[in-house]
């Protein structure tokens, strides 16, 4: 039976011995703000991935104040490529409220904290626990992983019912002294102990109390439902030339990818050419009259609920004013002013095709 103290005590141990070790952004910071972002940007991110992102965030913007009065089109900028681009807007959105609410200071109490834009479960309870000492326990992919292997969990960790579950029993298990080092230890041991393949249970300091340790079968946990496999959508779009200009939109602020900026275009229909495609969506999307131009090339970007293969074509503008038909603002802008927009990633491809004109 797991009790707080052959299960807390070990980990937290194991963390303090190890801590200087296992570096990851914003822990150990004692600035809530610093906190807010990093495990923000964590969520769903390889801490190599967040380390360059989260470095230049802290540096440009420094405070909540600081956040809070920025430009929407400079907080995107500052994230992309790192994904989940909602996780920027409701950061963006989280420091304006507590400027407005709480005088620009993040409040410390686990129901406050989730009254902030973006705020959900897990966000509140990393800043309650690891900037203010709160015992909430954390619970992320490494989080379920390790537990489910410790106690042999056969229900499947993708029901929320099962995390509700396993939330309430580490609650019983959280060091209460030290909520911040049981948190960080039980994520950190499944990310370099416990991994999802090939666990190192010879150095894990829970071995000794590991059910499927002890009955050789590690790697059967966690049990997890297969997902159906992602739709496959094939996407074309345009780069519309006027002069020395390209069009860009602004996809609406509230939807997938929103407040980012793209290339007119859209799905190919059932039966249709990729071609004829393109020339519908671009007249639909800007009311534009094109000539269709030499083809740049096309990739394939996987997304969280869908992938995409999607063909780029450069294209001359022949009549029209742009519309905003499916978008909220339209630019014509030069090449070499591309990179201060933020784009999707699958754009981003494209746009890495393209020798710039001279
Ligand atoms: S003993 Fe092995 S399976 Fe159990 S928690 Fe440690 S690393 Fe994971």
């Amino acid at each position: 039976m797991l009790t707080r103290q052959n299960f807390s005590n070990k980990l937290t141990t194991w963390f303090q011995a190890k801590r200087a070790h296992l570096p990851v952004p914003g822990r150990g910071d004692s600035n809530p703000y610093a906190i807010w972002v990093a495990e923000v940007m964590l969520q769903q991110t390889q801490v190599t991935t967040v380390w360059p992102y989260y470095e230049n965030w802290m540096e440009k913007y420094p405070s909540i104040s600081s956040l809070a009065v920025a430009d929407q089109d400079q907080v995107l900028k500052s994230w992309e490529g790192l994904g989940y681009y909602s996780r920027a807007r409701n950061l963006h959105r989280g420091a304006q409220y507590v400027t407005d609410t709480f005088n620009g200071k993040l409040p410390e109490t686990v129901p406050e904290l989730l009254k902030i834009p973006g705020v959900g479960t897990y966000t509140a309870a990393a800043i309650a626990s690891l900037a203010f000492g709160i015992p909430e326990p954390l619970i992320d992919g490494n989080v379920l992983r390790v537990y489910s292997r410790v106690t042999r969990l056969t229900a499947d960790i993708g029901l929320s019912k099962t995390k509700a579950t396993i939330t309430s029993e580490l609650a019983q298990l959280i060091n209460p002294e030290q909520p911040a080092e049981f948190n960080q230890g039980l994520m950190d041991l499944g990310r370099v102990i416990c991994t999802p393949r090939n666990p190192d249970c010879e150095s894990c300091p829970l071995k000794k109390i590991c059910l499927s340790a002890r009955t050789e079968d590690v790697e059967s946990f966690p049990v997890k439902e297969k997902r159906k496999p992602l739709p496959h959508y094939h996407i074309v779009i345009g780069l519309i030339q006027k002069g020395d200009y390209f069009l860009i939109q602004k996809r609406p602020v509230n939807g997938l990818l929103g407040g980012l900026w793209e290339f007119p275009g859209g799905k190919i229909e059932r039966g249709e050419k990729s071609e004829a495609a393109l020339l519908r969506e671009i007249k639909e999307e800007t009311g534009l009259d094109v000539d269709l131009g030499k083809k740049i090339g096309t990739i394939n970007h996987a997304y969280t609920h869908f992938k995409i293969t999607m063909s780029a074509w450069f294209c001359d503008w022949i009549a029209g004013e742009a519309q905003t038909n499916a978008s909220s603002e339209n630019k014509w802008i030069h090449f070499s002013d591309m990179n201060t927009y933020a784009f999707p990633k699958a754009n981003l491809k494209i746009l890495e095709l393209i020798s710039p004109p001279t």
